[in-house]
């Protein structure tokens, strides 16, 4: 068996959580790919430092520079790295990072290009990496081969989003880690969420996407390994949580980690709101026979979850999802009465602006759908879409989704629902409860988007009824 593990913000966050890698890597001989994301809360400061840059203040640049930099100057120091190549591999990206914002300290009037927010935003992966590798080396007995992801990850050019290009990543894979994962002892370690396009320009997978460069790798381990080694791929992927819950245990208390669901189950849980998995971790895994493990770099002791390759054949909902400020926007065809390609001009002029829509629902004179990220519907987006039908956006949704197997086959699906929501609507006096509704496609999930000042308790409601009685 060949590990790909993956290690989360809070994992390599402090100096005794970095020893805990250190422990989990060096007592299993299979892990042999080490991805690590930023420490915990770093991205964020970069994307703020960002922010502050543009604005001109930068004082604040400053501010949040210093902290950054001592950060990771204690990590180095309380692991006792000073001596180490660690050491002055760190100075070199603080020194780049602090070369970034001189060359662009010019305020409103820089060159901000979504290209630079990239190769800022990829520097706390840059930062943890090294610190982890210098801790590994020392720590454990592994030949530790550093890779860096922008040598590997080759992606297109859609920078705070890109897209893999498999084909060039497989070869990657083929010549630049699998010889130093396959010698005895050889443990490649490389960052996530980063890529570079063919000509080496920096991108990022997306926040939260270290998750999605270990699925990548795993996924062409997985491609050349029966060629070659006939190896059985793992991916693992280790967090502060003990696994996927049943639902947020913020919002319900008695929130459960599953044990094991199946990829459909959990590629859905990612995608609708489940916050311990990338939303794009599942798909290069979805036809691969590559078991992935959620566990707890915290309590090592704790099962975790096994999102298995095989799906379930039993009807039951296995988890409730939430995902807060959803704006609904609502097509009315009054202004054109085409009968076909209403739709697909509507899709085509979201795609030109690269905004992705998730829930749609359609009828004779209006097609509704929401959107992911609002701050994408912006006036020059209404303005286009006002050309084709009346416009209507309405804020401060929540969608609820309850995800599972085969949910069609559930006898009475829909009357626990409707029960439950009728019972809130009353007792908070709503005008209405369900602003839309819908089965997914593939059976796996049911979504309905409420408002957000009830969504909490129609959840904690849900969750008792479908996933707390035995
Ligand atoms: N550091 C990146 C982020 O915070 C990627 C990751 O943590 O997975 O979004
Ligand atoms: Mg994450």
């Amino acid at each position: 068996m060949l590990k790909v593990a993956k290690f989360g913000g809070t994992s390599v966050g402090t100096a005794e959580s970095i020893h805990k890698i250190a422990t989990i890597v060096a007592a299993d001989p299979e892990i042999a790919v080490v991805v690590v994301s930023a420490t915990a809360g770093t991205t964020n400061q970069l994307q703020e430092l960002l922010h502050n840059l543009k604005a001109g203040s930068l004082d604040k640049v400053k501010t949040i520079f210093t902290a950054i930099k001592k950060r990771h100057l204690d990590l180095v120091h309380n692991l006792s790295l000073d001596k180490e190549r660690a050491a002055a591999e760190v100075q070199e990206v603080i020194s780049a990072l602090e070369h970034l914002i001189l060359s662009r300290a010019g305020g409103p009037t820089g060159d901000y290009s979504d290209s630079f927010r990239d190769s800022l935003l990829g520097l706390g992966e840059k930062l943890s990496v090294l610190i982890v590798a210098g801790h590994l080396r020392k720590q454990t007995q592994k030949k530790i081969h550093y890779v860096r992801a922008e040598e590997v990850i080759i992606t297109d050019d859609c920078f705070g989003c890109a897209n893999p290009l498999s084909s060039l990543i497989q070869e990657n894979v083929r010549t630049k880690i699998l010889p130093y994962c396959m010698a005895t002892s050889g443990l490649v370690i490389t960052e996530g969420y980063l890529g570079a396009t063919v000509d080496g320009i920096s991108t990022t997978l997306g926040r939260g996407g270290s998750d999605y460069t270990a699925a990548l790798l795993a996924r062409a381990l997985d491609d050349l390994a029966p060629e070659q080694f006939q190896l059985q791929i793992q991916l693992q992927i280790w967090t502060d949580v003990s696994g996927i819950f049943t639902a947020d245990p913020r919002i319900v208390p008695a929130a459960r980690p599953l044990r094991q669901l199946s990829r459909f189950v959990a590629a859905e849980l990612a995608y609708w709101g489940a916050k311990v998995l990338h939303p794009a971790t599942l798909l290069p895994l979805l036809d691969t026979n590559v078991d992935i493990w959620v566990k707890n770099t915290f309590a090592t002791e704790e099962e975790g979850t096994l999102i298995q390759s095989k799906n379930s054949t039993e009807s039951k909902v296995e988890a409730i999802t939430l995902r807060r400020a959803q704006s609904l926007v609502t097509l009315s065809r009054v202004k054109r009465h085409d009968t076909y390609g209403f739709l697909a001009k509507i899709f085509n002029l979201l795609t030109s602006f690269k905004i992705s829509v998730d829930h749609v629902t359609t009828s004779e004179i209006s097609t509704s759908f929401t959107v992911y990220d609002t701050s994408l519907l912006d006036t020059a987006v209404i303005e286009k879409l006002s050309e084709l039908a009346e416009v209507q956006i309405e804020n401060n949704l929540c969608l609820v989704s309850m995800i599972g197997n085969n949910l069609i086959e559930i006898q009475d699906l829909l009357g626990p629902i409707s029960k439950t929501l009728a019972l809130i609507g009353q007792r908070h006096n709503h005008k209405y409860v369900l602003r839309s509704m819908y089965l997914g496609a593939g059976s796996n999930n049911i979504s309905f988007l409420v408002d957000e000042k009830i969504a909490e308790t129609i959840i904690l409601e849900l969750h008792r009824y479908y996933l707390e009685k035995c």
